[in-house]
């Protein structure tokens, strides 16, 4: 297998949100890394930690919440060890965030290519001509019809061609890590589908890594190579996106799946319960109360996520001792 270089490393990143009924940790010993040119699809219900984790990334955590612990280096440097200056132009020149709304991102009194010229002009030193140069060929890179979107307020565009500038000026200034935070979950399927042809498109053609992060699998399956289930703070399960997809080994995974009309041949299953509450977890698994396998020892102890032959990882006491000879795991 070809050997490609780690742009991030994320270990065991903590962040929590001091609330009157406690401490909350909303992103619990996060830990993953991803290389160059490839796509983590961070999935999970909402209020599971996506965002936070987002945010925790880009260091951008509302307070009171903070980052109490964890390590995100990116290209050999720790983010959480910088200062506020220097990660500030870590922010736009290696990292990138879109959001599930570009009408927000965009200021509707100005023309998408100001804002894109404005971007790369605030990180590079470049004349007016090339940056504008820059940010045609990003929009080019998007599918876009350049000239005329450079020259369009944001409210002339539809969502699906406002989505793709957005992820144009994010990539305008080549990030080594573009992050997606729900990117195409307002986007009727058409535009879905547009959307995440360029940006896999686009993640062929460079070294960039891209986390994204979604609730909707299809979308996850349509552009990652790579997923991490995660639920109530914590990565319950990860691994490469085939072989989770097929063969999930963590009965939340199994239930997302099972919820899902397009992985779901049957029945559809929702998922029966709600997230616990985060500021009072019990000691033993937080699926517990939700999870049809559960038994004694889940109600005490709290699983750790391990390794099994198939080259994925979850979170469940399940896994010990089910692991068989021919490399297959059996959770049921
Ligand atoms: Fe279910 Fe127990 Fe596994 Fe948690 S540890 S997911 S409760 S079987």
């Amino acid at each position: 297998m070809e050997n490609k270089k780690k742009t991030v490393t994320v270990k065991n990143l903590t962040t929590v949100f001091p609330t009157s009924r406690g401490l909350i940790k909303a992103a619990n010993e996060i830990s993953f890394s991803m290389s160059e040119g490839s796509c983590l699809a961070l999935i999970g219900e909402s209020g599971a930690g996506k965002s936070v984790t987002a945010l925790s990334l880009l260091r951008l955590v509302p307070p009171p919440g903070r980052i109490t612990g964890g390590e995100i280096i990116l290209d050999n440097q720790d983010l959480l060890k910088l200062g506020s200056a220097e990660m500030r132009r870590v922010r736009g020149d290696d990292l990138a965030l879109v959001f599930q709304d570009s009408l927000s991102t965009f200021n509707p009194v100005r023309p998408i290519g100001a804002h894109i010229c404005e971007t790369i002009n605030t990180h590079r030193r470049l004349s007016n001509g090339e940056a504008k140069e820059i940010a045609l060929g990003k929009m080019a890179d998007m599918g876009l019809p350049a000239e005329r979107v450079f020259k369009s307020f944001p409210f002339q565009l539809s969502g699906g061609m406002r989505q793709r500038a957005a992820l144009a000026m994010a990539l305008s200034l080549h990030p080594k890590l573009l992050i997606t935070d729900e990117a195409t979950t307002s986007l009727d399927v058409t535009l879905q589908a547009q959307v995440l042809h360029y940006l896999k498109k686009h993640l062929q053609d460079c070294c960039m890594s891209v986390l994204f992060i979604s609730h909707d699998l299809a979308a996850a399956a349509a552009v990652a190579d790579r997923v991490a289930v995660i639920y109530a703070g914590r990565i319950v399960e990860s691994g490469p996106l085939k072989e989770v997809f097929q063969k999930p080994l963590h009965p939340y995974t199994e239930a997302l799946i099972g919820s899902h009309p397009s992985f779901c041949s049957g029945t559809l299953e929702p998922i029966k319960g709600s997230p616990p509450d985060l500021a009072n977890l019990s000691a033993g698994c937080s699926f517990v109360s939700r999870c049809s396998k559960a038994s004694g020892i889940c109600h005490q102890i709290a699983p750790v996520l391990q390794e099994a032959p198939t080259g994925h990882q979850a979170a469940c006491h399940l896994l010990i001792g089910k692991v068989v000879d021919d490399g297959e795991v059996a959770v049921s």
